[in-house]
């Protein structure tokens, strides 16, 4: 089999930049280990971008989204008892970002893959990349008891943290920074109204807490734990209770609880490998960094990935201009690094550490509601959160 370019994995990275391109007429194949149902199984992300929500529009699958996702002009942060509201549109000129979970960009996402009828092999196991630096890049895979192989021209490995795209880059070539933090969130899905229209993340010295929603019959809500935790432990009741104890006492008198339809616990890790690119292989989304989701941005980054990666291809395919194809890693990396920084800022701002003391606590409260006492602050707050521009490929 030959295509033009090789994409591993059908997460929202692999299957975005897999639509991008068959529009504009560049052939690709998608290579994904699980079956279609389990990657919508996934309760991810919530929070989209402007840039990531155009970008969907540029795919022509923002029809569902523009009708069902919910535009947000603002958030909250609770602290010391109050509830301070970060007004994104008035602060940053106008723009907002759009409550639309990762499953549904998924979802259209996939039905779009499948009504244009360009391959995607799910369920592919042993997915080797071979060449990588050679004259054949290829992919081999066993799919359905037949052993594969894809010839291709470039490679997008869109494979996730897990994946094998990284790991099949030689040993030395990868610089890799990493912080793991001493705790996860334990998520919980619920059919109940949000307590709030907008966000709230909350500190608090039990804790970091995050009141979030998929639609305004669908919550979705956080509460920071330890890392060892297990999330059997956690009936519903106990994380009711403990969200509740959280958050402000007028937003705890709101709060609708109910039965949870999903309830998982994520650790928390900020993670960057340089470069991103190793001859014919581009790393896109999680497959080279990771932010914790405090900043509402591990997502949003894999977008603006895709964003790069598919207008240098078009260049390279429509105009022969391979020579864009080495900006690609340091065209990423500036903005994954500023987002990379926001999301450990929030993160360090509104956790709980275990050498949290009284001071640190005193600190964090400090810190909050300087941010939010000046226009600048709340500024800096503001265009970090409905994120950084898109750089241009040249
Ligand atoms: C529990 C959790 C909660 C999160 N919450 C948020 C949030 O609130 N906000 C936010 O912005 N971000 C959040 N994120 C991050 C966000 O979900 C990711 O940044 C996003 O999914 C990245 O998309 P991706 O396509 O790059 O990778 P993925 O979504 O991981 O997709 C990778 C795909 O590759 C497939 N794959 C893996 N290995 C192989 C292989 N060997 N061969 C073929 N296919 C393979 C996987 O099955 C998967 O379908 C969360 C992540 C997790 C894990």
């Amino acid at each position: 089999m030959k295509t033009q370019v090789a994409i591993i994995g059908a997460g929202p990275s692999g299957l975005l930049l897999g639509q991008l391109l068959h529009k504009a007429g560049i052939d690709n194949v998608i290579i994904e280990r699980q079956s279609p149902d389990y990657v919508l199984g996934r309760i991810r992300a919530g929070v989209l971008e402007q840039g990531m929500v155009d970008l969907l529009r540029e795919a022509g699958v923002g029809q569902r989204m523009d009708r069902e996702g919910l535009v947000h002009d603002g958030f909250e942060l609770a602290f010391d008892g109050r509830l301070e509201r970060i007004d994104l549109r008035t602060l940053t000129g106008g723009k907002t970002v759009m409550v639309y979970g990762q499953t549904e960009v998924t979802r259209d996402l996939m039905e779009a893959r499948a009504a244009s009828g360009a391959p995607c092999f799910y369920e592919a196991s042993e997915v080797e990349l071979h060449e990588l630096k050679g004259e054949n890049p290829h992919v081999t895979f066993l799919h359905q008891g037949q052993r594969m192989r894809l010839d291709c021209q470039q490679i997008a490995g869109c494979d996730g943290f897990h994946g094998v795209s990284r790991k099949s880059i030689p040993a030395g070539v990868l610089s890799e920074f990493e912080r793991v933090y001493p705790f996860g969130w334990l998520g919980v899905l619920a059919d109940t109204p949000p307590v709030n229209d907008e966000l709230i993340y909350a500190n608090h010295e039990r804790g970091f807490a995050l009141c979030s929603m998929r639609s305004p019959t669908r919550t979705r809500y956080y509460v920071q734990v330890g890392a060892e935790e297990k999330v059997e432990d956690w009936s519903d009741e106990r994380f009711w209770d403990e969200l509740k104890r959280r958050l402000p006492e007028q937003t705890a008198a709101k709060l609708v609880t109910g039965p949870s339809i999903e309830k998982s616990i994520a650790p928390l890790r900020s993670f960057v490998v340089e470069p991103m690119q190793y001859g014919h292989l581009f790393l896109v989304g999680d497959a080279a960094h990771i932010v914790p989701p405090t900043g509402a941005k591990g997502l949003n980054l894999a977008a603006s990935d895709v964003s790069t990666l598919y207008r240098i291809l078009l260049k390279v395919h429509q105009e022969g201009r391979n020579d864009l194809l080495e900006k690609y890693s340091s065209i990423c990396l500036r903005r994954i690094w500023k987002a990379e920084r926001f999301s450990w800022w929030m993160t360090s701002m509104l956790h709980r550490f275990p050498d949290t003391d009284a001071f640190s606590q005193r600190m964090q409260q400090t810190e909050l509601d300087y941010y939010v006492g000046s226009e600048a602050g709340r500024r800096t707050i503001a265009e970090n959160y409905v994120g950084l521009p898109y750089e241009a490929v040249e």
